[in-house]
């Protein structure tokens, strides 16, 4: 199984993550591999200084460096755990790029999707699970230091968060859209028995 979660900064996507591992190690009796991006890898931590510090980095090439760290993820780390037959969970995929990249920076979706799509030949997650949250209650629970991105504007964090009810209300059977701003264990259960359903556990 191949499953991602999504979301702003601050929606709890770590914390969810690890609590659903947990729970499919239990019930599957598979291993659980924990990745993210951008950086799951050595060189996906290089392109996620690149991308994250680096002085200003146009949105094409904004682009171009998630789908490098991507493409790489998917080769090197994301298609043999599945082929050992290994659970992975990835903290942001593909869907991030269409949040950010096309959602908030204004990039045609369209581009964005074939990029996306090219880099990982396809491979989509059997469910992806959105933390959504409004992006100003997620700022604010963050208590470390912002990076580039989560100083931009107001406005881009809004257009995040659309591009990402617009594109799970295209594919419901994939999409799991929970509210994040309830408590950890309720979002939890929720997750849980959506995952367990889109799974067939
Ligand atoms: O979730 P994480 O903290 O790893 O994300 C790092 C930053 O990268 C976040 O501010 C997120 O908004 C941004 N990002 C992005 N485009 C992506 C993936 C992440 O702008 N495709």
């Amino acid at each position: 199984y191949f499953i991602s979660f999504e979301g702003g900064d601050g929606a709890g996507k770590s914390t969810q993550s690890r609590l659903l591992g947990e729970w499919l190690e239990q019930v599957t009796g598979r291993r659980v591999v924990w990745t993210r991006e951008p950086g799951g890898t050595e060189l996906g931590l290089v392109l996620r200084q690149a991308v994250l510090h680096g002085d200003h980095v146009d949105p094409r090439t904004e682009a171009l460096l998630y789908a490098t760290d991507r493409a790489h993820h998917v080769a090197s780390l994301v298609r043999p755990a599945l082929e050992r037959g290994d659970v992975v969970i990835t903290d942001r995929y593909l869907d991030s790029s269409i949040a950010y990249q096309a959602g908030g920076r204004t990039l045609p979706v369209e581009e964005i999707e074939q990029l996306s799509t090219w880099a990982t030949e396809g491979l989509l997650p059997h469910a992806t699970v959105l933390l959504d949250i409004d992006p100003l209650v997620g700022t604010r629970r963050l208590d470390a230091a912002p990076d580039r991105l989560e100083r931009a504007g107001d406005e881009f964090h809004r257009r995040t968060r659309q591009a990402y009810l617009e594109r799970a209300a295209q594919d419901p059977a994939r999409w799991v859209v929970v509210d994040a701003s309830g408590t950890v264990d309720a979002i939890h259960r929720e997750i849980r028995s959506a995952v367990a359903e889109r799974l067939g556990l």
